[in-house]
């Protein structure tokens, strides 16, 4: 890529610091680009449960020295066990013991611990920006004019949006972009722990198209979710009372985990609440603006693979920028290489969401009945049987997608 300036390193504006975009940063930066994030909130969010990073996504971490960081700090999940409505196990899955498999990874980790060890490899090399965010783009053939709400003003070679599913950014280069909507509600939140809490995720199936479950972390609290079928959208448009209510309205009779949850929000525990939606756009670039991450392919968590894919896109997209001069043929290389891995991703097993989430008695009776089976059978079956159950773990295999080169010094 040309600089704006001869002589100077190429800059790039990374937009959301959570996981691709440090990620990215960290590989451009390494790469000799000049990046700036900028993320809105006033400092990293906390916020998140344990998400997976699985095969080519644990490369990554390797390849930036933080993998023994990530094993350190994984939540100490030992499997997953479906429960019944006293909370006695159904079917087990214990954890995941290579890079890839089981519906329990073995490197499984907060999301806020993760953003936190991106951020800590990146804050010397890389400018970070918080508390504010891009209103205007305006790009011509030599560079992307960036408006900030602070009001400030810049001239970068390239732009990056890695602001999630929900990015707003996305919409003043890519008007084109679609969300297509699973009919799935997810809130979750921080509940305390209890004596008779366990360290496996626990997920209860409630029938009615709902769902509880409660994960153990390594700060001595439980992560719990809820998820709930709905037609009605808008719902994470509400504020959060008008959340609280639904969820209240939708789980008051739940017998196994809702109580506590709902004690919890009673109290006024803050929520993260999740109307579960992919993202399709036909090409991830316009110009010399970008997308990466949830942003631009959003797979949604029942895929069990966004953050596997976004510190693998963001590797790849650093990679292929600095082996060309040429932007343009670093976007298309990284859009041919990571297109397959994300089509795969975002296919979900038929039925999914509701599968996992009956509506029916006859339905979670027979959901029961196959997570018993794929409990009895040895753990290679777990991926297939329970994969297509559930719709997630390990479709596509994480270790189906390989790494390019790492990034090396940026081609002039
Ligand atoms: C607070 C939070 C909690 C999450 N919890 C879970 C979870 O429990 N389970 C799960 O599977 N996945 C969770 N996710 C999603 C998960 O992190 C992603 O699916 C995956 O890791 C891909 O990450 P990403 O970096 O592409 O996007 P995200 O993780 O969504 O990060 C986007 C970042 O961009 C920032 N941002 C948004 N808009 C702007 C803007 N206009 N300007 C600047 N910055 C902006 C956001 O504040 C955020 O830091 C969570 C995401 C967030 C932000």
């Amino acid at each position: 890529m040309s600089p704006l300036t001869v002589g100077m390193p190429p800059t790039v504006l990374v937009s959301g610091a959570s996981v691709a975009g440090p990620t990215l940063a960290f590989w451009l930066a390494r790469a000799g680009y000049a990046v700036t994030v900028v993320e809105r909130t006033d400092g990293l969010r906390e916020e998140g449960q344990n998400v997976d990073v699985r095969g080519a996504a644990r490369e990554v971490l390797r390849r930036m020295g933080l993998e023994d960081a990530a094993l350190a700090a994984t939540t100490g999940e030992q499997g997953t066990a479906f429960v019944d409505d006293r909370g006695r196990d159904i079917a087990a899955f214990p954890a995941g013991t290579d890079d890839t498999s089981g519906p329990t990874a073995e490197l499984e980790i907060l999301r806020g611990r993760l953003g936190q060890l991106l951020f800590d490899a990146t804050e010397h090399d890389v400018e970070y920006r918080f508390g504010d965010q891009v209103r205007g783009l305006d790009q011509d053939a030599n560079g992307v004019d960036v408006t900030f709400a602070s009001g400030a003003q810049e001239r970068f070679d390239l732009v990056v949006l890695a602001e999630g599913v929900n990015s707003r950014t996305r919409a003043l280069a890519f008007p084109e972009a679609r969300k297509q909507h699973l009919g799935m509600v997810i809130a979750y939140l921080t509940i305390p722990r209890q004596d008779d809490d366990t360290d496996w995720w626990r997920w209860y199936v409630a029938g009615r198209g709902r769902g509880v479950s409660l994960r153990p972390d390594d700060v001595g609290t439980i992560r719990a979710a809820v998820n709930l079928m709905t037609d009605t959208r808008g719902l994470d448009e509400l504020d959060s009372a008008g959340q609280a209510t639904v969820l209240r309205r939708a789980f008051q009779d739940v017998p196994w985990g809702a109580p506590r949850i709902l004690d919890a929000l009673a109290d006024g525990a803050p929520f993260y609440f999740e109307d579960l939606a992919q993202m399709h756009l036909p090409s991830w670039s316009a110009g010399r603006i970008a997308l990466v991450g949830d942003a631009a392919w959003c797979a949604t968590p029942v895929s069990g693979i966004g953050t596997t894919l976004a510190l693998s896109g963001a590797y790849t997209l650093a990679a292929s920028l600095a082996a060309t001069p040429d932007h343009r043929a670093g976007l298309a290389d990284f859009e041919q290489r990571m297109r397959p891995f994300v089509a795969k991703a975002q296919s979900l097993p038929p039925g999914t969401p509701g599968l996992a989430n009956p509506r029916t008695d006859r339905g979670r009776a027979l959901l029961w009945a196959a997570l018993r089976l794929a409990a009895s059978r040895p753990a290679q079956r777990v991926g297939g049987l329970v994969g297509g159950a559930l719709g997630s773990f390990g479709r596509p295999p994480a270790d189906a997608y390989r790494l390019p080169e790492a990034p090396s010094a940026v081609a002039d």
